[in-house]
């Protein structure tokens, strides 16, 4: 039985989570997520890392609650550096920005904290494609892509696993360019800013989050208008042809599935 109550978001985060898995949550806080994915039964054994005290006593405090001190470990440390190499075969890391997400799996993969991992579950705040840009560089490809809104607020959740040619698990086929439906040609620069997957099944979230962008974009145009300086005139091109391609992208979606 699931006993604790998930928001939707860290809900979806937890269906990334193989059955069976020993999990690490990386920057878990409350330790929601580790507690659910054992009462639910997903994971068979946990670990919560977190480098802040005040999270970390709060993920003790939920994991004590929970009465599963015997299942999950919580360690304090920065990023992946609370694990040893082979002990967790899923990583989940939720909440930050894609940047700090990219920058502790980098370092844990330094550290060969990423061996035996089998799936990263994923949750930028921010930042998906330099996180998307990461993985792919890594040898990580994506298996899936999900966007929703909850409480005014939009997610995007990435999975991924260790890149598998005998598999047909590619970077080079995820990324490669997608003809949309009126013929628009998705590049992969478009493609790591938007998502591969994302693009190929886009949902009402995905539509808001990408008209709020143009919405941020033409504020900054406008602000721009003002100055008469050659590096504005520049700007000011740039962010048009991206309003332009953005724009060009959503009237290619398939109006039926928004
Ligand atoms: N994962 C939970 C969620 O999605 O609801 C909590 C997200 S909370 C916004 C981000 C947490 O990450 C904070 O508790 C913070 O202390 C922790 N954190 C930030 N940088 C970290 C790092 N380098 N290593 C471990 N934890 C980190």
């Amino acid at each position: 039985m699931n006993n604790v109550k998930l928001s939707d978001r860290l809900q979806l985060v937890l269906e990334q989570v193989p059955a069976g898995s020993r999990l690490a949550d990386i920057g878990s806080d409350h330790a929601l997520l580790p507690v659910a994915a054992l009462e639910s039964g997903t994971a068979v054994s946990a670990i919560a890392g977190e480098v802040n005290p005040g999270p970390f006593d709060a993920a003790c405090k939920g994991v004590a609650e929970a009465g599963l001190g015997h299942k999950i470990a919580v360690r304090r440390g920065d990023g992946l550096e609370v694990l040893q190499p082979g002990e967790a075969d899923c990583i989940s890391i939720a909440g930050m920005g894609g940047s700090l997400i990219a920058a502790i799996l980098d370092r844990g993969q330094s550290g060969g904290k990423l061996e035996g991992v089998k799936t990263l579950a994923l949750q930028p705040n921010v930042g998906e494609d330099i996180l998307r840009r990461w993985l792919l560089g890594n040898g990580w490809v994506l298996t899936a892509e999900h966007i929703l809104e909850e409480d005014g607020k939009i997610y995007e959740i990435l999975t991924a696993v260790p890149e598998d040619p005998a598999a047909g698990l590619t970077n080079e086929q995820l990324y490669a360019e997608q003809t949309l439906g009126s013929g628009l040609v998705c590049g992969r620069d478009l493609l790591l800013q938007m998502g591969p997957l994302l693009l190929q099944k886009p949902n009402g979230a995905f539509l808001s989050k990408w008209q709020g962008e143009i919405a941020k974009l033409e504020g900054i145009l406008t602000s721009l208008s003002r100055s008469e300086l050659e590096s504005a005139e520049e700007k000011r091109n740039k962010i048009k042809a991206q309003i332009t391609t953005i724009s060009e992208v959503l009237s290619c979606l398939p109006k039926d599935k928004l």
